[in-house]
């Protein structure tokens, strides 16, 4: 049963903190120098509420970038901007495999959803613009528009992204070859990667889940960032794909629409209560961080959160 939105505010986030800051397990991502370089003790919280209300423990201001945490929005805006045709261009199915599975739908070669590697780099196509130059203003707006604040892309990350992206490339060629994708694979690659690199913290990550609980109102700014029909079909696909390999678990036991990324931030919606941002490096088997994942499943435990009661 959930709970008040007065437990909601009471809730002591810098208890829940102390109990898992030293929880160990888990690798930090070593895909790129800049992820590799990151402190596998950090460790933030944050939640925010209808009223617009932040709160916070730990390193909830420590800067990370994106990574696949940015996808669901991706989804939104390329949704907003394109509509149907990216329904028609990207599937809505889990593969139950890794991020960067090589798996297409057998009859039509589309990617199975938007969430993986593939599927993301298709959307950041198909986003507003006519060169990577404007898609990439595109998206970097359509998120500060849903943080509610400017973000910046973090140039380091986007270029060790692009330069080590050689399997997102072949995904990007699979694409072409099947006719799926219609802009170079580079450019492809270029969105993406720095879609990837935009910098958040877990405050910021948390108004983002908020805007997503809130029916694509940012809570804080009170900005319509995300049309309502769009929030829908998002979170929907944050539900059965947002974990990975690992998403059956994560909706039997947190049961809230969430999206990971391998820098170690978590981003979760509890529609109608509670948007949260988590971030800690160290990632287990499925890339999800390890202590994000436990947070949210003692959150989810502790408000009575999990959407199917
Ligand atoms: N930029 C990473 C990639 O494309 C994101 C992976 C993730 O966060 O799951 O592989």
């Amino acid at each position: 049963m959930a709970i008040s939105d007065d437990a909601l505010a009471r809730y002591d986030l810098d208890a829940l903190d102390r109990r898992l800051r030293d929880i160990e397990g888990g690798e930090v991502d070593d895909s790129i120098p800049e992820l590799a370089a990151a402190d596998p003790g950090l460790f933030g919280i944050a939640t925010v509420t209808a009223d617009g209300q932040i709160r916070s423990a730990g390193d909830s201001r420590i800067p990370f970038s994106l990574q696949s945490a940015v996808k669901p929005f991706v989804y939104a805006l390329a949704l907003m901007d394109r509509g149907d045709e990216v329904l028609d261009a990207v599937g809505t199915e889990p593969t139950g495999q890794a991020f960067d599975a090589i798996v297409f739908e057998s009859e039509t070669g589309r990617p199975p959803n938007a969430m993986v590697n593939a599927g993301a780099l298709l959307t950041a196509s198909l986003v507003d613009g006519s060169d990577p130059e404007e898609r990439t203003a595109r998206i970097l707006s359509g998120l500060s528009r849903i943080a509610g604040r400017d973000l910046e892309i973090d140039q380091d990350v986007a270029g060790s992204e692009r330069l080590l992206g050689d399997r997102n490339r072949a995904l990007g060629y699979l694409m072409r070859s099947a006719g799926t994708l219609h802009v170079e694979v580079d450019d492809a690659i270029a969105v993406y990667a720095r879609a990837c690199s935009v910098l958040v913290d877990a405050e910021v990550l948390a108004i983002m889940g908020a805007t997503l609980a809130f029916g694509g109102r940012n809570p804080v700014t009170g900005d319509q960032a995300i049309s309502p029909e769009v929030v829908t079909e998002t979170l929907s696909v944050m539900a059965t794909c947002g974990m990975y390999d690992g998403s059956g678990r994560w909706l039997r036991r947190v049961g809230l629409p969430a999206k990971s990324g391998v820098a170690g931030g978590l981003v979760a919606a509890a529609p109608g209560r509670l948007g949260i941002g988590v971030y800690s490096p160290p990632l287990d088997e499925e890339g999800n961080s390890v202590r994000g994942v436990l947070a949210c499943e003692q959150l989810a435990d502790d408000l009575g959160l999990h959407i199917f009661g």
